[in-house]
């Protein structure tokens, strides 16, 4: 057996895996080996809750002024900038994502950081008038406790800063079990955290597998708080074990996002847009508009474009400067592509381009061609179901309300773009979208200052914005009289 690296950081301290195991991360654009890393046990993720609890009720990060609090959160920012490149690198070979994508995500993180850095001290805390002069009544927002966070391998890092810079900035201690084949970044975050001097304890990371590693952080009774980004079969597990112990739960969970093209839009910047809604970062993005909703009158030339476009797009490991999109995260998520692909071509969509691994030249990693499915109709699984990959389903529609209800016709709600040169259009539209963001002739941008989240089984609760913050705080109300008196209820008889 390999001897465990000291990679689980727990109570200020790298350890190994109590049990020696270990795990190897390879990147899924050429299989090769990044590295090796701990891989922790039920009995590691205890003494990671355990160490939470005390750095908590120990009282340190929580009484720490919450500006200074906010000012380590944009050290921290500015730290994620000096080491930029090799963040970036990291996230790269993790998940064969382009290395320009991975640089981006680096400059989000460090935004994410800064914003809440800046509001960490505005307490949306309130005096509330109790009709009594005597009475101060206020009510105040208090960190929660210990929060266990699960993160997914799309965009490891960036949904892991979605939590830690909010929990870090209420005043929260936090145990992280990022995806069990995207470890490295959170790593790299350790370090930075525990370099800038953040009391021990307070931050600890556990990596692995999410049964055995993740699940405690729904069920154990030292957890106050389970925020989670990743799938809706996952989400739900958590949200029914995090229910018995009656936690407080956070869910960014999964989406099938319609993008609208009316006929009024302007052409080419929707045709572009359509593309990188759909197969930006090859479709794994959780918003991704991979449901593309088009005027009945201008369908055939653009899907017909589209199609053309799509087979331009070249695919390539994180550091092929020539590729424009890279590949899946591993062999079983492109067995569950294909078999999406295949299912929805048997339930009638017609299969226009890709549906393919890409040819004998992407053999060495996990590529999965731009796809485009059209003739689709709303109960095809390929609409209903969230592929995850580079899949785009088109259907058409005649009215603005059949676009609505098309576009409402899911269980998802997480985002949805419109495009259209009238604002009448755009304004009621993106009103009636039953979805947590909505983008007017764009797609994608999302801002930390905004709240993101997602409607129906999309999610609960909000991250990013004051939302964000509030989501990792109790409210609580003090009511004080300052001039105490006798009730009168229960008047004295002796
Ligand atoms: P996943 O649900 O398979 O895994 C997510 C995390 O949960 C991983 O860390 C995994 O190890 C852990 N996990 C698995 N089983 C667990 C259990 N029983 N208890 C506790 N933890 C467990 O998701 P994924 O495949 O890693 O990510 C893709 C999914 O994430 C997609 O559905 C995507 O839409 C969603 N996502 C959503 C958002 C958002 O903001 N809404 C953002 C990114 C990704």
């Amino acid at each position: 057996m390999t001897d465990s690296p000291a990679t689980l950081f727990i109570d200020g301290a790298w350890v190994p895996s109590s049990t020696g195991e270990t795990r190897t991360i390879t990147c899924p654009a050429d299989r090769s080996e990044v590295g090796i890393v701990s891989e922790a046990s039920a009995e590691d993720v205890e003494l990671a809750i355990l160490a939470a609890r005390r750095a908590f009720e120990g009282r340190e990060w929580v009484d720490t002024p919450a500006a200074k609090r906010g000012d380590f959160l944009i050290k921290v920012a500015e730290r994620l900038e000096e080491r930029k490149d090799e963040f970036a690198r990291a996230e790269a070979k993790d998940t064969g994502k382009r290395l320009v994508e991975a640089e981006g995500d680096m400059d989000d993180i460090a935004a994410c950081f800064r914003y809440f850095g800046k509001i960490a001290d505005q307490s949306p805390g309130r005096l509330v008038d109790a009709g009594n002069p005597a009475v101060i009544s206020r009510v105040v927002h208090e960190p929660i406790g210990v929060c266990g966070m699960i993160t997914p391998w799309n965009f490891p890092l960036l949904q892991a800063s979605w939590k830690i810079a909010p929990a870090l900035a209420a005043g929260n201690a936090f145990v992280l079990k990022p995806a069990e084949l995207t470890p490295h970044t959170a790593i790299l975050m350790m370090e930075v955290l525990d370099e800038l001097g953040l009391p021990k304890g307070v931050a600890n990371l556990v990596l692995g597998d999410g049964g055995v590693v993740g699940a405690p952080l729904s069920s154990h009774p030292e957890i106050d708080l389970v925020s989670f980004t990743g799938g809706l079969a996952t989400g739900r597990k958590i949200a029914e074990s995090a229910a018995t112990g009656i936690k407080k739960v956070a869910l960014e969970l999964g989406g099938k996002n319609p993008n609208i093209v009316f006929a009024d839009a302007d052409y080419e910047a929707a045709l572009d847009n359509a593309l990188n809604a759909g197969f930006l970062d090859s479709g794994l993005v959780c918003s991704a508009g991979t449901r593309l909703i088009v005027h009945e009158s201008i369908a055939e030339r653009f899907v017909d474009d589209l199609v053309a476009r799509a087979e331009d797009i070249v695919m390539g490991g994180p550091f092929d400067e020539a590729a424009e999109t890279g590949p899946l995260i591993s062999e079983a998520h492109r067995d569950k592509v294909t078999d999406y692909v295949t299912r929805g071509v048997e339930a009638g969509a017609r299969l226009r381009t890709g549906g393919n691994w890409g040819g004998p030249e992407h053999e060495q990693g996990v590529f999965y061609a731009p796809t485009v499915l059209d003739q689709c109709t709303w109960d095809n699984p390929a609409v209903v179901e969230e592929g995850f990959g580079p899949v785009i389903t088109v259907e058409t529609f005649s009215t603005e309300e059949e676009a609505i209800e098309i576009a409402n016709h899911t269980e998802y709600g997480l985002a949805g773009g419109v495009w259209t040169s009238d604002a009448g259009t755009a304004n009621r539209v993106s009103r009636r979208l039953r979805h947590g963001t909505i983008w007017i002739n764009d797609y994608h941008p999302y801002l930390p200052q905004a709240e993101w989240g997602g409607f129906k089984m999309s999610g609960v609760g909000r991250e990013l914005g004051p939302s964000g913050l509030e989501e990792y705080t109790e409210a609580k109300h003090i009511y004080e009289n300052t001039e105490p008196a006798v009730s009168g209820w229960f008047p004295r008889k002796r």
